[in-house]
């Protein structure tokens, strides 16, 4: 074909009457009907996506999705055990059809007690992320009641909906992780503290939307644009999942069990307590002892806990997950043609340091960043195209100072 002759093979515009005419291998296609094309698929995608939640579900059963946290979450597989069940139990509560059987499935909203850094926010991220729904995270502790300086628990389905991108349908079945539900604890209890900082007026806020309601949301948040129009959300399809560290719960357990020992011989003393991970014994009646209100725990059914991390915890999640730390430094390296191994001893020693000072899995991130850095900036611009990080190289890039600097930050 003469050149002047070329078409676009869908709207058979000639190549003059186009701004752009792209080859295949037998046809040609023009800018207009790429643009008209591209918007065909933005709008097929965007139907399969608010779409067929059966579909979704049939290929995932509890199982399989503790398949798939286990890809990205090293151990506590109690905690991975009841959340592939709670949402499991929760996504076929959306799909029940409406029967006249009365049987109503109520939400399966989670709560998760375990020290900072065992992995709560990864669990709800992952889980998110496989049932590709919008996540928000919200802190507990900046929320406050109405009318006091701070968020109002509305703002939590503003972050939802911007997770959204203001999608509504899709903000209606997202998650909402609730970080430090613990700070909202009542503090009565405690006699060195005489008034309550709100914390059981948050609690009380956070029940409707726990439960299920159709809330008022200010698109933008705040309370500054007093004439932005409001979106209602309806929280009933919405997963909540609470998680806190709960510091001193233990005492809580320990005083219940020794008690339980007592009154009841055939209960707990019959097993070992095991004291050092006595987070595994919690009942919803230690959250009450510790402040949180009987509504709020009602509203929150499933309880599940982390184990803390042991060395052998912290050395897995180094290199085991799908995007281990050191495999994305692996990565990193290899986009510069850096082959990067790193020894056995070598890991050991960070995981020993990380515990040492009390970093935890966080502080395995900025232990490598520390270790790795001068290579990260010198072997790009170097023909050196090897790096087999050592025990002693990591001694050498540790210093003490740096170790502290770390706990400081941490
Ligand atoms: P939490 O919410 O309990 O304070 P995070 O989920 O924020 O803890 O964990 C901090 C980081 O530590 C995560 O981003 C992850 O890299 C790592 N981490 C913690 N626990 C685990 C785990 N069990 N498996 C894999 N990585 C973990």
């Amino acid at each position: 074909m003469a050149k002047e002759e070329l078409e676009c093979s869908f709207c058979g515009r000639k190549k003059p009457e186009t701004n752009l005419l792209i080859a295949g291998l037998d046809a040609h296609i023009c800018d207009r009907c790429i643009e008209q094309a591209h918007g065909i698929v933005l709008e097929e995608s965007k139907q399969s996506d608010s779409g067929d939640l059966s579909a979704e579900l049939k290929l995932r059963k509890p199982q399989q999705i503790k398949a798939f946290l286990d890809e990205y979450i090293i151990g506590q597989s109690m905690t991975k055990k009841v959340m592939s069940v709670a949402v499991y139990n929760h996504y076929k509560r959306l799909l029940q059809p409406i029967t006249k059987d009365d049987i109503d499935i109520q939400k399966s909203n989670i709560i998760m007690v375990g020290q900072t850094g065992t992995g709560k926010t990864l669990v709800a991220k992952t889980i998110a992320r496989m049932l590709n729904v919008p996540l928000a995270i919200v802190d507990a502790t900046v929320l406050t009641e109405a009318g006091y300086v701070g968020e109002d628990v509305e703002s939590i389905l503003t972050r939802l909906l911007q997770a959204a991108d203001y999608n509504l349908e899709k903000a209606e079945k997202g998650i909402v992780f609730i970080d430090e539900i613990d700070k909202i604890a009542r503090k009565s209890d405690n006699p060195s503290i005489t008034r309550d900082v709100s914390g059981e007026g948050v609690q009380q806020a956070l029940l409707k939307l726990l439960e299920g309601t159709v809330v008022n949301v200010p698109p933008k948040g705040g309370r500054k644009h007093p004439d932005q129009k409001f979106i209602e959300v309806n929280t009933e399809n919405i997963l909540f999942i609470a998680g806190g560290a709960f510091d001193g719960i233990e005492r809580h357990i320990s005083k219940r069990l020794n008690m339980q020992a007592v009154g009841y011989s055939a209960s707990v003393s019959d097993n070992v307590v095991d004291q050092n991970n006595l987070l595994q014994y919690i009942i919803p009646k230690d959250l009450k002892d510790f402040g949180l209100i009987p509504e709020i725990i009602g509203r929150l059914p499933v309880l599940t806990y982390m184990d803390p991390l042991d060395a052998e915890t912290l050395r897995a999640i180094l290199t085991e997950p799908k995007n281990a730390i050191i495999k994305q430094y692996q990565k990193l390296f290899s986009m510069d043609d850096v082959d990067f191994t790193i020894t056995d001893g070598a890991l050991d020693y960070i995981v020993d340091k990380a515990i040492e000072y009390k970093l935890g899995a966080r502080g395995l991130r900025s232990l490598c960043e520390e270790i790795l850095t001068d290579a990260m900036f010198e072997l790009p611009s170097s023909n050196d195209k090897k790096l087999n990080v050592t025990k002693t190289y990591v001694e050498d890039k540790l210093v003490k100072t740096t170790l502290k600097k770390l706990k400081a930050v941490s």
